[in-house]
């Protein structure tokens, strides 16, 4: 059994995984949490595959069948995006509506919160265009989430997909992550974004306090300032704007509720989730905090 784990779900699935070995079934973790911490991980399983399971999986089961399953299938490199194959979306009958998909794989931005930044998995990593698009043409659903960590952070090969995507009149609709500086200033970018079948983008404002941004998050690029009017700017162009935000920075004052509120209305933000500053293990901000006294327990459930 292959259980997939982030830190908030690894104390259910350790749960889980004990309760299978108890009934004598071989129980495998993966997934950011035990790639983050698999001697943790490898108390609740017979083997912790670490890192990405593409290359690895196949040797897993390879070794399962000959009877010599190894503790721990180690990420020595990162795999590589054109062999990355497509999931047989056929088994998933829990989304009828929509499905998810990733052109790439890792994020150059380093926010200090984030467990991309955690286990290093800081170089974009691009799949094939056409692999993409045999993919999307396979899938039956309407709707698109593009998982990827961000569909900006290299705009001239998103909108070679976007041009292929209206070429092929695939006539998907569908939402993505993007960075503010982007979406503000490239007016192509979001005109072919449109006509591919985009309907919004999740931006990670995470604060509306300039010096939360430069300081704590290191995002320098994003500026407060444009923020309303790249908001508005998608808008024009057809789409909508989810934003996310973080409460609990230590530049955070008790007013940072009712202030947000009030700003991001003005702005005319139309969906906006929010978050509470959590120091996931392996993070620069667990790694700070820890050396500062401030990590009170390490037991993921609370
Ligand atoms: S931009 Fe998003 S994915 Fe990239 S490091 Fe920051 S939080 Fe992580």
């Amino acid at each position: 059994m292959g259980i997939t784990s982030v830190t908030k779900d690894a104390p259910r699935a350790y749960e889980i995984a004990d309760r299978f070995r108890e009934l004598g079934v071989t129980v495998v973790l993966g997934g950011i949490h035990p790639t983050i911490m698999p001697k943790e991980a490898k108390q609740h399983a017979d083997s912790v595959v670490i890192g990405e399971a593409e290359e690895n999986w196949p040797k897993l089961l390879d070794d399962f069948e000959k009877d010599r399953l190894k503790p721990f299938y180690l990420w020595d490199h990162k795999v590589d995006p054109s062999s990355i194959p497509s999931p047989r979306r056929e088994l998933d009958n829990l989304h009828p509506l929509s499905a998810t998909l990733q052109t790439s794989r890792g994020c150059p931005y380093r926010c200090e919160f984030c467990q991309l930044t955690g286990i290093g998995d800081t170089i974009h990593r691009k799949r094939p265009i056409e692999t993409i698009i045999r993919e999307l043409k396979n899938i039956d659903r309407k709707i698109i989430w593009f998982q990827d960590a961000s569909l900006t952070i290299n705009p001239a090969y998103s909108k070679r997909l976007f041009k292929r995507m209206i070429e092929e009149k695939l006539n998907k609709r569908w939402m993505a992550f993007g960075n503010a500086n982007l979406l503000e200033r490239d007016d192509e970018f979001l005109r072919l974004a449109k006509k591919a079948g985009c309907i919004a983008w999740m931006v990670g404002f995470e604060s509306i306090s300039q010096k939360t941004l430069d300081e704590i998050i290191k995002k320098k690029t994003n500026k407060v300032e444009r923020f309303s009017y790249m908001i508005k700017k998608v808008g024009k162009h057809g789409m909508g704007v989810w934003g996310s935000f973080i409460f609990g920075f230590d530049t955070d004052t008790p007013d940072v509720f009712d202030v947000t509120y009030d700003t991001i209305k003005g702005w005319g933000l139309e969906t906006a989730e929010f978050n509470i500053l959590t120091p996931f293990p392996k993070t620069p901000l667990f790694e700070k905090m820890d050396k500062e006294g401030r990590i009170l327990t390490k037991d993921w459930s609370k």
